[in-house]
């Protein structure tokens, strides 16, 4: 691939085809046939490993940001509670923003290396899947899913995946239901830097988010604290 196609790629820009799971969700080729290994293995174990996200592009992203910026979408604190536009600066709102949506450009979900996965037979019946942290901790519904996970990637068995979100860096929550495919991952990482995406808003405009102005003089700081290579 040609430098520039990577960097498309890593920026969630490429038109580079993909392939389809089962239920619609997108990935790269290799990480989808991982993953399919991975789901019959989860399957022997009693478990319905699903991907509830894969791929999504820079515009998708872009659209979440802005919903949640413009407080059209619902921001949560730690606890899975939404919060008030009102009781927030600018500066906050966009940190509480960014705790668990990736800035557009950044989310690991462009690379189409990177999904979300849950087990829908353990849902409560009627219950929609949320990924908050409360349904995949100790007491919640997917317990049983992450503990697998859990010794999946202890004993390297995990099909080349891994969690990229698996301690609290003070910046981007722990996400237990996040797993990434690092070998193809790993490529695409080091093409995601603020000079980069700088470079991307200048060339392109209507690729800035709405809080740009607060974003560009940040860009620095939100790297470090928030994007996990
Ligand atoms: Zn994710």
């Amino acid at each position: 691939m040609r430098n520039a196609d990577y960097k498309a790629l890593a920026f969630g820009l490429s038109e580079q085809p993909m392939v389809k799971l089962d239920n619609g969700v997108t990935l790269q080729e290799d990480a989808a046939r991982h993953f399919v290994a991975l789901q019959k293995r989860a399957c022997e174990s009693g478990l319905a490993l699903c991907a509830a996200s894969g791929f999504r592009s820079y515009r998708a992203q872009l659209a979440i940001f802005d919903a949640k910026w413009a407080a059209q979408r619902p921001v949560l604190d730690d606890q899975d509670r939404p919060l008030s536009r009102s009781d927030y600066t600018d500066e906050e709102w966009l940190m509480r923003i960014l705790r668990f949506s990736a800035l557009p450009g950044t989310s690991r979900h462009h690379w189409g290396t990177d999904i979300d996965v849950y087990d829908p037979s353990l849902l409560p019946n009627g219950q929609a899947l949320r990924l908050v942290p409360s349904e995949y901790g100790e007491e919640g519904c997917f317990a049983a899913l992450t503990a697998w996970i859990d010794r999946q990637i202890e004993t390297d068995s995990a099909e080349g995946f891994s969690r990229p979100y698996d301690h609290d860096r003070g910046g981007v929550a722990v996400e237990p239901w996040h797993l990434s495919y690092l070998p193809q991952a790993s490529l695409l990482s080091k093409w995601v830097t603020p000079e980069a995406l700088s470079e991307l808003w200048m060339q392109a405009p209507d690729l800035r988010p709405q809080c740009y102005k607060l974003v560009a003089d940040r860009l620095g700081p939100i790297f470090d604290q928030y994007v996990v290579s």
